[in-house]
């Protein structure tokens, strides 16, 4: 995974914001999904009905998690599936590879999981001498590009399409000059079938894991996954511990939501239900922990666990929609990405959840209810008193701390700013503020409110 840690979030989201133009359509085109997202949830009558209980089933889930998951192995196993439990993705890694190694693969076909990314299997596997073969358009895009994904529906929303026509003709021998869309899709249809025919092991991810019935389903909009699975003598399921849901009566609720919050479909093109191994072919589950129990046992950050990784609070997040997938550094961006990711590593991730202005949108979109934009200001004050913050961050706020709970200087001070940015607006419009780069400075009132309701109170 492509990874700046000498930079932050914010001078990654500067770098991004160079090309202006991108910029411009990278935050229209994900602003044209977020009202997708809108017009077909307000088809729908009881939408809040249906984000409420989904919520409401996550909770009940995240409650029982240890019974739903023993249940859950319980019925795959009775299903003729092999169930394997990794704690942290070194082991998920580990597993994914000797079941390889048992059945002689080297060559793999991989439809999108971004727990897999989380993980960094495809890396793992490559350093194993094992060739993956990401098979969703937009993952084998930014795969050939040598590029984590930049957002978990869209995976190449940050490129043209001409760059694509350029990476294809680089690596598949496209003509030059091409970046048709339907001759690209066309191209990477051609040389895709190759290697559906000829890998002998399929990895999917799960969007749900059916506890009374002990199923998984794949979403997908290309049917990848159920072609790499079908031509596949191995199937290898890669699943998070909290994508169970109790009930198969349950997913139309979920299905209902995913689509529509992800890119306003009314239904994914392809709801795929694994039950069982083909005749013949091997099935593996691998339910993997990576910091999920530690997470379900906080209860300010366990709701995070909800997630059903639709991305409509990416599309909808100002600051996401400016500043690109990768200036996150994590498999999965946006604001939800930035309250899993200190869940990880709090000291790699510390920038992430003040890279949000804390709108609430978010909050507001989410299908299941997350209150990301709760869980981000909370992690601020974990980061805070962890000592996560910048000497710099931390003299401000012990400076407004004093201000703001001190009226007398509270007063002093505002009628100072004031009275500096009237006389002296060098003071304040320079270069070493960073809010003034990319911004005026507003014009400073005459009086302070207070002043202003004193005199104007009946
Ligand atoms: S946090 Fe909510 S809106 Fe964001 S990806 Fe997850 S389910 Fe979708």
């Amino acid at each position: 995974m492509m990874q700046h840690q000498d930079k932050d979030h914010a001078q990654l989201a500067e770098r991004f914001n160079i090309d202006e133009p991108r910029v411009d359509w990278h935050d229209k085109t994900l602003w044209f999904i977020r009202e997708k997202r809108d017009k077909a949830a307000w088809l729908i009558p009881e939408w809040e009905q249906l984000r409420e209980a989904a919520s409401q089933i996550k909770n009940n889930v995240l409650s029982n998690l240890h019974d739903y998951l023993i249940q859950f192995e319980k019925n795959a196993q009775q299903n003729g599936i092999i169930v394997h439990w990794a704690s942290n993705a070194e082991e998920h890694n580990k597993i994914v590879h000797s079941i390889l190694r048992q059945h002689n693969v080297s060559r793999v076909v991989k439809s999108k999981s971004m727990l897999t990314e989380e993980c960094h299997l495809n890396e793992y596997l490559g350093e194993k001498g094992i060739d993956v073969v990401d098979t969703d358009l937009g993952e084998r895009i930014v795969q050939l590009a040598g590029e984590p994904p930049s957002h978990i529906v869209l995976p190449c929303i940050h490129w043209k399409k001409e760059e694509i026509g350029e990476v294809f003709h680089q690596h598949l021998g496209t003509p030059k000059v091409n970046a048709d869309p339907q001759f690209l899709t066309a191209a990477a249809r051609e040389h895709l079938r190759q290697r559906f025919l000829t890998s002998p092991a399929a990895i999917t991810g799960v969007n749900f894991g059916v506890a009374e019935t002990g199923e998984i389903v794949v979403c997908t909009n290309e049917g990848n996954a159920d072609l790499g699975v079908q031509l596949a003598d191995v199937h290898i399921a890669c699943m998070g511990i909290e994508k169970l849901i109790p009930q198969r009566k349950h997913l139309g609720i979920f299905l209902r939501l995913l689509a529509r919050s992800a890119t306003g479909q009314p239904i994914t093109t392809y709801s795929s239900h694994f039950q069982k191994p083909r005749d013949g072919q091997a099935m593996h589950i691998v339910l993997v922990d990576n910091g999920r129990s530690e997470r379900l046992g906080s209860n300010d950050f366990r709701n995070a666990l909800k997630c059903i990784r639709c991305g409509a609070c990416m599309n909808t997040c100002p600051v996401y929609r400016r500043s690109g997938g990768h200036s996150y550094q994590y498999a999965i961006a946006g604001p939800i990405g930035a309250i899993l990711a200190p869940g990880i590593d709090m000291s790699k991730h510390a920038d992430l959840p003040f890279a949000s202005t804390l709108c609430g949108s978010c909050t507001n979109v989410c299908p299941v209810k997350i209150d990301i934009h709760d869980q981000l200001f909370k992690w601020r004050q974990v980061l805070v008193k962890n000592g996560h913050t910048t000497t710099s961050k931390k003299a401000g706020m012990n400076v407004m701390t004093t201000v703001l709970s001190n009226p007398g200087i509270y007063k002093f001070s505002g009628a100072l700013g004031r009275w500096l940015m009237k006389r002296f607006p060098s003071l304040v419009n320079n270069r070493l503020n960073p809010w003034y780069k990319q911004r005026e400075m507003p014009v400073p009132p005459e009086q302070s409110f207070h002043s202003w309701y004193k005199k104007n109170r009946r």
